[in-house]
């Protein structure tokens, strides 16, 4: 479902003295909003140890649905690092669904911890409480989800402290 809105592409390193058969430093992909995402080399923004290809990559890719709320929830984070709005609305329960979503351009996102979490594979509902960490302050939430059909959906958050 969201493969053809990323561009795969390869970091190629054609080295000090340039020339053919440059050396593919890493394998990345162009998201939605246009950002080079090396997928190889850099790490995943929702902060967990395992690269962006390895953590939230392949969700964001409708690879492989996140299996569990705490996961669908990072992929979630990373979407609103990356801009990704069509991500966020399909990982978005249809019953609180915005028709659509103004992501804030200027908002720089810098850190996400995640404070507690339930919504396991064999779960239909999850919390998870995190605190996100952007320039213009912190945002500390307990968020609502649902599983429904093998794939875990955002239904909704209150403040939390
Ligand atoms: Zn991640």
């Amino acid at each position: 479902m969201f493969q053809d809105r990323f561009r795969r592409i390869a970091v190629v390193d054609t080295g000090a003295h340039g020339g053919p058969g440059g050396v593919v430093r890493a394998v990345g992909f162009v998201t939605p909003a246009g950002d080079n995402v090396e997928t190889v080399t850099r790490p995943c923004p929702c902060g967990a140890p395992a690269p962006y290809d390895a953590c939230c990559g392949p969700a964001h890719r409708g690879e492989a649905p996140a299996a569990t709320a705490e996961a669908l929830m990072r992929s979630r984070y990373s979407a609103f690092v990356l801009r990704d709005a069509d991500y966020l609305l399909a990982s978005w329960h249809p019953s609180t669904r915005p028709k659509r979503l103004n992501l804030d351009p200027k908002t720089r996102w810098i850190s996400l911890e995640v404070l507690s979490a339930s919504g396991g594979v064999f779960d239909t509902t999850g919390i998870v409480e995190f605190r996100a960490t952007h320039d213009q302050g912190v945002q500390t939430e307990r968020s609502h989800f649902v599983r429904e059909g093998g794939r875990w959906f955002y239904v909704d958050g209150v403040a939390a402290r």
